[in-house]
């Protein structure tokens, strides 16, 4: 492996400096010594490589000093014990590579610097020798790096895992999974170039050997208002541009597209149809194999493909008032297009977007709509027709990653690997009804986090003989139960028959619990009641204060699509399309289930499978707004620290020992010190490592002998012993 060679004089002592493991060299007349410097006694320079081992724990700014000193040197790995923080590098660190999984094969945790490996090859080992199923958490906010850290770590089990003895395609499908998701999922936004506009969790299922033979992907929330949509400097999603950029003349003539985005109204919004740090036309390639890979017919394909046009036909869709200022289609064109590619009837079509049928009595009444009407009709269209067929996407991916051993009895012997990327807490200038879903999914997540946490280090305790400490911390079921509980909860309250302006009324605050403030609660303070506009409510969420409007609440979390527009589409002849719309959807006089209690329901199955797992947590940081290399905004990377929950994490972490090892890895290390365990000691290394804490001075109440481990108060006591090494 390459050195990275910064050569120092120290008087004889030159210092040489290595990514990960600096080292020192002694030059004597005998030649060159070399010698290890351990990550812990480099600690002044690189930082401690787990913030359970900072003095000062309880401090922020020591926290992100720690972090900014490794950033400096190119190491965004550092743990909070078995938590792995993750600072975006925005560069390629040549760190991924077939000899770095290989290093960190079969190796202890804490033996070599953190790293992602260190979690995929922890995990796994875990998966594969206690045989419980696994999952690995990845939180962060846009752009911090959760999707590169799940392809990384799909491509760890992919390359190092053995091969299937039957079915090895679905090493490749798992991996190609990826490509068609990320077109049809993923946007250029401000924040991110490949941004996630989605939720996902994905099962790879490994058999008693330990194959990946099978996989599962869940998705939540698509973010589909951006189909008709983007803010400026933002796209679309980007099938579109890779189509009209990469397909060839043939399938666009098919299509009725042009090549040019600018000719199409759902793509001009954002006005940044290209993307320097994106290649439309290579991706394209990329996603057309991946396809074939995840067993689409050709046919499939096609009417895929077909659907996408339709979306952006349905955008150029002009509507012109008559003389009774009701809305007329004036673009024929792309009615004749639509008509062809989606396999509907051109008069039903046209007339669903004009016309909104009414049943009263019994008897259908067709209205007609005036041009804004029109408009938000085609425009609901549009999202219904992408976001279905997103989920339709899903499902075939599903079934093409489905173990094909299912049925067989080695099925019940498998092992699941879970792999959640899902999108981080969210605050902006203006947090609407997508926000108030977001941070209500983080409320969650931190929830299952802080029991699962606290849960593992009690039985770590218990398992090691050693007795529980209490530890405080701020528990924020009570914020949760504000938004989901039955009846009284925010999204009980947005189900019922309500019009936004009476919402926050219906919003009952009980002063005892001052986590919601709406502008007439008494207990809001003169300042917290000023700041509030009209028609807004505040969160206070474990991460902070959250100020939502509910403008377009409603409406979004309705998602009503009107009934001839159903009717249309359920008699479409393109059958990904009549897969999409079920006849059932019109029969039934239930109401469907709005958008948050479909998502409350998700949620709480999602924190069902986290909790049947061993969980394992990667917390990413993206390091500035400018996606550049090398640049550390502290007041960014502060926020981060605080919605990730990090210095909690760290507290609950550190409430009882910093530091714990088992007694032969503790032994191996620090024999040397002491004359009876040196250089070797044959008797029961608990037995080994009491001999040697006696000798090296440490006091009662700095340790504790737990069954397998010795556990460690403070790490000024381990540094001491790790600097006695250095002497
Ligand atoms: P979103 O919530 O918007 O989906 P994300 O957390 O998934 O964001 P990524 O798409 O994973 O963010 O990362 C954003 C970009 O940052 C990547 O496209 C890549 O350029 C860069 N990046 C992220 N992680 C790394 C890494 N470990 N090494 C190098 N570059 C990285
Ligand atoms: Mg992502």
């Amino acid at each position: 492996m390459a050195l990275q060679v910064e050569l120092i004089p120290t008087g004889e002592i030159i210092r040489v400096v290595h990514p990960h493991r600096p080292c020192k060299l002694a030059l004597g007349s005998d030649g060159i010594r070399v010698t290890m410097e351990s990550a812990l006694t480099a600690r002044d320079r690189v930082g401690v490589q787990d913030f359970v081992l900072l003095e000062n724990f309880t401090s922020e700014a020591a926290f992100i000093e720690n972090l900014r000193r490794r950033f400096r040197e190119n190491l965004i790995y550092t743990y909070i014990g078995p938590v792995l923080v993750s600072v975006n590098p925005y560069r390629d660190l040549q760190i991924y590579s077939r000899q770095h999984m290989e290093r960190y094969r079969g190796v202890s945790f804490y033996e070599v610097p953190p790293h992602l490996f260190a979690v995929a090859d922890t995990v796994y080992r875990a998966l594969r020798t206690e045989r419980r199923d696994q999952a690995v958490m990845i939180s962060g906010e846009s752009g911090a790096g959760k999707t590169e850290a799940t392809k990384r770590l799909l491509q760890f089990y992919a390359e190092t895992c053995p091969a299937p003895e039957r079915g090895g395609a679905v090493r490749d499908r798992l991996l190609q999974s990826n490509p068609v998701l990320e077109a049809f999922g993923n946007a250029k936004t401000l924040r991110n170039d490949n941004s996630s506009r989605f939720g996902k969790y994905m099962d790879v299922q490994f058999d008693f050997k330990g194959a990946p033979v099978g996989g599962h992907i869940l998705s939540y929330l698509l973010e589909k208002s951006r189909v008709v949509h983007q803010n400026h400097g933002e796209r679309n999603f980007h099938v579109f541009y890779q189509l009209l950029e990469g397909g060839e003349e043939e399938t666009l003539r098919r299509l009725g597209l042009e090549r040019n985005p600018q000719s199409y109204l759902y793509l001009v919004k954002g006005q940044c149809a290209k993307v320097s740090s994106i290649n439309d036309k290579s991706d394209w390639k990329v996603v057309k194999k991946a396809l074939t890979v995840i067993d689409f017919t050709e046919d499939e394909v096609e009417d895929l493909l077909s659907i996408v046009a339709s979306v952006l036909h349905l955008g150029n869709i002009h509507f012109a008032a008559d003389e009774e200022s009701n809305a007329q289609v004036t673009t024929e064109n792309q009615i004749k297009y639509l008509t062809r590619l989606l396999g509907v009837e051109g008069t039903t079509l046209r007339e669903a977007l004009t016309h909104r049928k009414i049943i009263a009595k019994g008897e259908e009444l067709l209205s007609p709509l005036n041009l804004e009407q029109a408009a938000y009709v085609r425009d609901a269209l549009a999202k219904a027709v992408y976001s279905r067929t997103f989920t339709w996407l899903v499902r075939k991916i599903n079934r093409s990653l489905a173990s094909k051993d299912a049925e067989s009895p080695s099925w019940r012997s498998t092992t699941v690997l879970g792999l959640l990327d899902i999108y981080g807490f969210e605050v902006f200038q203006h947090n609407s009804f997508e926000q108030f879903c977001i941070n209500y999914c983080n409320e969650k997540l931190q929830q299952l986090f802080i029991e699962l946490t606290l849960k593992s280090e009690q039985e770590e305790y218990e398992a090691e003989g050693i007795a529980w400490e209490p530890v405080q911390y701020f528990n924020n079921k009570i914020i949760c139960d504000l938004v989901e509980e039955k009846f009284k909860g925010i999204i009980s309250i947005l189900v019922s028959p309500l019009l936004e302006a009476t919402l926050l009324l219906s919003l009952q605050v009980d002063p005892q619990l001052p986590f919601l403030v709406i502008p007439r609660h008494k207990l809001a303070d003169q300042r917290t009641r000023k700041s509030l506009g009209r028609g807004e409510f505040r969160l206070l969420h474990y991460a902070g204060e959250v100020t939502y409007s509910v403008t377009g609440f409603l409406d979004k979390n309705n998602d009503l699509l009107f009934r001839n527009l159903k009717e249309t589409m359920c008699s479409s002849k393109n059958p990904i399309m009549s897969q999409c719309f079920d006849r059932s959807e019109l029969s039934d006089k239930k109401r469907p289930e709005t958008v948050a209690t479909q998502f409350k329901i998700s949620l709480l199955q999602l924190v069902e499978i986290l909790k049947s797992k061993e969980p394992a947590y990667i917390r990413c940081i993206k390091p500035n707004d400018a996606k550049q290399p090398g640049r550390f905004d502290e007041v960014l990377i502060r926020h981060q620290v605080k919605y990730l929950g990090l210095m909690e994490n760290l507290r609950v972490r550190r409430a009882g020992f910093a530091y714990r090892r088992k007694y032969e890895a503790f032994l191996q290390r620090y024999k040397s010190l002491c004359p009876e365990t040196w250089p070797t000691w044959a008797g029961r290394p608990q037995d080994g490592v009491a001999v040697l804490v006696r000798h090296l001075g440490y006091k009662p109440e700095e340790y504790k002998m737990g069954r397998t481990k010795i556990f460690i108060r403070f790490p000024k006591t381990l540094f001491a012993t790790e600097d006695a090494l250095e002497v």
